[in-house]
């Protein structure tokens, strides 16, 4: 079965990344699914994109969202890129499951248009091509749950199903993310030219990812910045990019599971949704992916593993910007950007940047491996209370004292608290701090909860998520029960790989 045009898809399709050539990409076919269905549709998205609101109603948008069908002047390939994976050189690696569809102008600027799960491609090496229900489920929600919590990542548009199997650890069943970014160029991409010394096809990567997606370094190398060396500037761009989305992760309590160069974006954006988790308790060493038995990228570990992916980068960029030293010092900034992107984020969240008491609270924290989402929240309605002094604030302080065991290692930091907080406006303080400390977060019983429902049809827990993780800072009254502690199987769930 091929996939048979159609021209009633609304969008315009804009090469972009397929002019670069054949080095980079493969023009194919995605394979069709049999009885493709929705799971879900991200209207809410689709006028952001600014394209026509018809475009996910009709029975071609189907066709087109779940590879069965190809929308008229879309060209749809697969791209090669290499990469670290687990802290080891795998060779050629490439979109195995990942088809572009094409690249549309929308009102968020050009948007790569991707079909996960959409069959094989020449990267598959032994994979099948397809994306399972469950892991498709959890991508298609993370990705909108970090967009909502302002954190830089890739976007989903919709997801669609069907019954056909396929074998993981047991066999469960097929689905398509159709996901979004203005690029997915991955690290990885760079250290596949870069290793095979195929230089001039490095440079022309460079130019394009630097001409179409981080338009800035031009004008900042052309300002003197690094003695004028572009490809410096966008080392230093992603450098900077992925410090800030690191630090953003890590604030929230959000674990990417496998932080292998392949999954780390050009772009500074969240990519490649696999066994993620945003931590329930408060465990620095805690290991989201079931496969990762070293604890290669347990939460305490990922701004160091994003440090050395970005050496990987640095050395694959090194031909290009052709000066060790200046290679080696612009990474450097690293060490000095993490941290303080890190102080700003969790400055956000306790109102004020005071580093010595963040490191007591985490420290008290991570003794007792208290609630990490239910902590921040509470203690934001409890600022915000004492400010108000209308009485309730000791009923509100009390709920936070109760996640603690140790209460009166509790109450001697909270004491400290106070007294720094007693310099600032601390109503003001409350209300930044429940703009910056979430309701809702996709913890893992969530995405699983609404998994299983899924598996017997009902997608109504899709919907309920999604509505409540694209804005997470909101109360949404009557849904208390999504953010409450996990229930005592949540412990047991097993994220692994194998997707
Ligand atoms: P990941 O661990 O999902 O980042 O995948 C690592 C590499 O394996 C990438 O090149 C993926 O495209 C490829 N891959 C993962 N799963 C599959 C699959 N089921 N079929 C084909 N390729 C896959
Ligand atoms: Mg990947």
């Amino acid at each position: 079965m091929r996939p048979v045009p159609i021209e009633s898809q609304p969008l315009v399709w804009n090469p972009c990344f397929a002019n670069l050539g054949e080095d980079f990409l493969t023009h194919l076919q995605p394979t069709p699914l049999p009885e493709t269905y929705w799971i879900h549709k991200n209207q809410h998205f689709l006028r952001t994109l600014g394209w026509p609101t018809e475009g996910l109603n009709s029975a071609d948008a189907l066709l087109a969202f779940s590879g069965c069908a190809i929308p008229e002047g879309a060209k749809p390939f697969a791209s090669v890129y290499s990469g670290h994976q687990f802290g080891v050189w795998a060779g050629q690696l490439g979109d195995g499951r990942a088809i572009t569809l094409g690249e549309v102008d929308s009102a968020l600027g050009l948007q790569e248009v991707q079909l996960k799960g959409a069959g094989p491609t020449p990267y598959s090496r032994r994979g099948d091509g397809r994306a399972v229900l469950r892991s498709s489920i959890r991508e298609y929600l993370c990705s909108e749950a970090m967009h909502g919590l302002g954190i830089p990542t890739t976007r989903a548009l919709c997801l669609t199903g069907s019954p056909q199997s396929v074998r993981r650890e047991e066999i469960e069943t097929a689905a398509v993310v159709t996901r979004t970014a203005p690029s997915f160029l991955r690290f990885g991409h760079f250290e596949h030219f870069s290793s095979s010394g195929q230089t001039a096809q490095l440079q022309k990567l460079a130019d394009h990812a630097l001409a179409e997606h981080l338009p800035e370094c031009k004008v900042r190398a052309s300002a003197g910045e690094h003695n004028g060396n572009i490809y410096a500037v966008m080392l230093q761009t992603v450098c900077d990019r992925t410090a800030h989305m690191v630090a953003q992760w890590q604030a929230v309590g959000f674990c990417h599971g496998v932080m292998n160069t392949d999954n780390m974006s050009i772009l500074g954006l969240t990519l490649d949704y696999g066994p993620f988790q945003f931590l329930d308790g408060f465990n620095p060493r805690h290991i989201c992916n079931h496969t990762d038995s070293q604890g290669r990228y347990a939460y305490h570990r990922q701004p160091n593993v994003a440090y050395w992916n970005l050496f990987c980068l640095g050395q694959a960029l090194a031909p290009l910007i052709n000066d060790q030293d200046l290679t080696v010092s612009v990474l450097e900034t690293y060490k000095s950007s993490f941290p303080m992107a890190l102080d700003q984020a969790m400055g956000r969240k306790l109102g004020i940047v005071d580093r010595a008491l963040i490191d007591q609270l985490l420290q008290l924290m991570a003794k007792e491996q208290v609630d990490y989402p239910l902590f921040w929240r509470q203690l934001s309605h409890a600022v915000l209370a004492q400010g108000a002094q209308t009485g309730s604030e000791a009923s509100a302080w009390t709920l936070v004292r109760d996640l603690f065991l140790d209460r009166p290692a509790w109450d001697i930091w909270q004491q400290d608290y106070l007294r720094a907080l007693g310099e600032h406006d601390v109503s003001q303080v409350g209300q930044s701090m429940l703009a910056h400390n979430p309701k809702f977060v996709l913890r893992n019983h969530l995405a699983e909860i609404a998994i299983r429902k899924a598996k017997s049809g009902d997608f109504s827990e899709v919907d309920t998520l999604m509505t409540l993780l694209q804005s997470p800072f909101e109360e949404h009254p009557g849904y208390e029960a999504y953010a409450q502690l996990p229930p005592a199987w949540a412990s047991s769930i097993e994220i692994s790989c194998s997707s």
